[in-house]
């Protein structure tokens, strides 16, 4: 077990144990390592009314002193990087290395996020008439973050969500609290009290949460599923919603692409983080004439790829993050294997923990649940096609519509095929990039807004018109 047995909840500015407390389990061995505070719904309240009673202060400090607070609270983060980042592997089961990367990018989002503003905007000037539209913070915004980047994507919701003016209630995924736990440990003296509450769950107060009347906003990236959960608890008083959901990807090979140059990136891109990624490489298009040598080369690339526990050496990939979504993607994969031909992996790992081998499938047909779903897990399906026509129409056929990347030596092919796919961010030659000045997000079901950039801060307020006659 965890020598740091008091992972807690922050709320008005003070660690608290939880009304009882819940295990969590390392997805390298399956076994609990550690223990955390679960808060009960009188907690949840607690948190609720904390984050209310320190709006007006909060909101009315000016931008550069929010944005001060932000940038301590960078750096206090920065200066445990190492601590976080161990166990950020342990939680969550990324290599330490990748585990280390999320760590800057959170400090990163913070620090970007804290030199923003969102100045009065004029409108309107005339002789008789001054317009000017001024963006009003919310009030309290709740975060609900998911598995697979749990500490990223926590600084990724609340430092928009503080730098604009509004408080936090923030809910990490409950397979992945620990990492949340202790950025509240470290920020408890940093930020004044109720400004960021975080509340630790067993996956039962998430409806609570986000169909509270005296929450004004939800921030929520998970499934669609749950997103939809999220909008109708979010109807009771109107709340504001900014969901990133899911996605399937599809990386589209043009017949001018380097076939092995490709590979690679697109066999990076779909197992990043065990292929748990909203913006993973879901299913890859290749023309029929490159289709074998692609199959081939994946293979290669699958063989070779070193899976082990993040904390060890040399592991390029961990396990998947918890047990249902281990066995979820076991269960795409025997589908697979009655619909298609598998070419690498299509197992388990056998060893403890929730290891499943990099898998590339081809040969499946269309409604194949790999093709169909987000498997959200290392196995990619491969696909032929005949026409340029026919592989808009297969790629657009989802409901999803998150990313999707294009491969050619022709950039204005690229692009020109680009405008054509229905996705939030069309890559071409690139993957991944994901810039805090670039707003991001999906379309069709993968969300609603945009997070990062302009856009991103906007979606944490409200416009308010002023409009003033000179005359
Ligand atoms: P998964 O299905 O892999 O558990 P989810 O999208 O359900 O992923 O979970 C993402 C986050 O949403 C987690 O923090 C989870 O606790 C939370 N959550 C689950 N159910 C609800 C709900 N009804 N309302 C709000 N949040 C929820």
């Amino acid at each position: 077990m965890e020598a740091h047995l008091t992972y807690r909840l922050l709320i008005d500015g003070k660690l608290v144990d939880g009304a009882s407390t819940m295990d969590v389990i390392n997805p390298a061995s399956g076994t609990v390592f550690a223990t955390c505070a679960r808060a009960d719904p009188g907690q949840l309240e607690q948190a609720v009314q904390a984050a209310k009673r320190a709006f007006p202060s909060w909101s009315s400090l000016p931008y550069a002193e929010r944005g001060a607070v932000l940038a301590r609270a960078a750096d206090a983060i920065e200066a445990r990087a190492g601590e976080l980042a161990t166990l950020l592997v342990k939680e969550q089961g990324k290599p330490l290395p990748h585990a280390r990367g999320e760590v800057a990018g959170a400090v990163g989002a913070l620090r970007w996020f804290a030199n923003q503003k969102l100045d009065i905007e004029t409108l309107r000037e005339t002789e008789q008439d001054r317009i000017v539209e001024q963006r009003t913070p919310l009030g309290v915004v709740a975060t609900i973050t998911p598995w697979n980047f749990p500490l990223a994507l926590l600084a990724m919701k609340v430092a928009p969500a503080l730098i604009t003016g509004n408080t936090v209630v923030a809910k990490p995924a409950p397979s992945t609290p620990l990492t949340s736990a202790l950025l509240g440990e470290i920020v408890a003296d940093i930020l004044p009290p109720g400004v960021l509450n975080i509340i630790i769950d067993a996956n039962d107060l998430g409806g609570l949460l986000t169909g509270h009347c005296d929450v004004a906003m939800v921030s929520f990236t998970g499934s669609t599923a749950t997103g939809r959960r999220v909008m109708e608890s979010a109807a009771s008083n109107l709340k504001r919603l900014l969901l990133e959901l899911g996605g399937n990807d599809a990386a589209i090979i043009l017949d001018d692409a380097d076939v092995s140059e490709v590979a690679q990136r697109v066999f990076n891109g779909a197992m990043a983080n065990a292929g748990q990624v909203c913006l993973a490489v879901k299913r890859v298009y290749a023309p029929r004439g490159m289709y074998d040598a692609l199959c081939d080369e994946l293979t290669r690339l699958g063989s070779a790829l070193v899976v082990d526990d993040g904390l060890n050496q040399g592991a390029q990939m961990g396990p998947v993050q918890n047990r249902q979504q281990y066995e979820k993607v076991l269960q795409i994969i025997e589908d697979a294997r009655a619909r298609g031909n598998i070419l690498v992996g299509g197992t388990a790992i056998e060893r403890d923990g929730y290891f499943i081998a990099p898998t590339v499938v081809r040969d499946l047909p269309d409604d194949a649940r790999l093709v169909r779903e987000e498997q959200f897990g290392p196995v990619l399906p491969v696909l032929a096609y005949d026409s340029i026509d026919e592989v808009v129409s297969r790629v657009n056929d989802s409901e999803y519509g998150l990313s999707s990347t294009i491969w050619t030596k022709d950039v204005d092919r690229g692009m020109a095929l680009a405008l054509r796919i229905e996705a939030g961010t069309v890559w071409v030659n690139k993957h991944l990039d994901g810039p805090m000045d670039i707003p991001f997000g999906g379309a069709k079901q993968s969300g609603i807004g945009r997070a990062k950039g302009v856009e991103g801060l906007k979606a944490f307020t409200q416009a308010k018109v002023i409009n003033i006659s000179k005359g």
